[in-house]
Formats: C-alpha cells, sequence, structure tokens
C-alpha cells in the first residue's frame, strides 16, 4: 500500500484491496475526520492507552474495519497486530464514537 495526501490509497491487487479497504479507511477517517475533531484522546480512552503514533493509528483503524463489517461483536476481539483487542462493549463505544464524530463533522 502507498499513501499520498490528500488520501489516495494505492492497492497492490485485489486481494490486498478486500483485506486492507476497511481498514485503510479508517486511515483516511482518523486523519480527516477523528484527528481534526480531536476525537483522538476518546479513542485512547475506549483503547485503555494513551494515544501513541503509530500504534494508535493502527488500532483506531483496526476498530473502524471491526464496526464498518459487523453490527456487533458477540465475543472479545484480539488480534497481534499492535496488540489490538476489542471486547463488546469497547466495540460499541468506538462504532458510537465513530457515528458521533460522523454526525457532528
Ligand atoms: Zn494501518
Amino acid at each position: 500500500m502507498a499513501w499520498e495526501t490528500p488520501a489516495v490509497i494505492t492497492f497492490a491487487n485485489r486481494r490486498e484491496l478486500r483485506r486492507s479497504y476497511w481498514h485503510e479507511l479508517g486511515h483516511v477517517f482518523d486523519m480527516q475526520v477523528l484527528a481534526p475533531s480531536g476525537l483522538r484522546p476518546a479513542f485512547a480512552a475506549i483503547d485503555g492507552r494513551p494515544w501513541t503514533t503509530p500504534a494508535s493509528e493502527e488500532r483506531f483503524a483496526q476498530a473502524y474495519a471491526l464496526c464498518a463489517h459487523n453490527k456487533i461483536l458477540r465475543r472479545p476481539y484480539k488480534s497481534e497486530y499492535h496488540a489490538f483487542s476489542l471486547t463488546p462493549r469497547q466495540f460499541l463505544r468506538v462504532c458510537r464514537l465513530i457515528r458521533g464524530a460522523v454526525q457532528s463533522g
């Protein structure tokens, strides 16, 4: 994947597109909406860790993709990617944060 500003995401192939599309869109959302709205600390509070670069960006992008793909999270989600994990309750809070950011922006 390659990044340009303003947000242009280039995927190497369809497989990478399918695997990463919503994650990469989460990064765009972070840059275009979350950060300018001052909502990164709100995500960090849900994440239970202070916002750090790049780990928090990656965890937010993972959470964004989960919210895009699922209405509910039935059991805790855990990934070794930047030690990302989300409980069903955190999932609801993050998805609510994203929807709220969209509605207020
Ligand atoms: Zn990423």
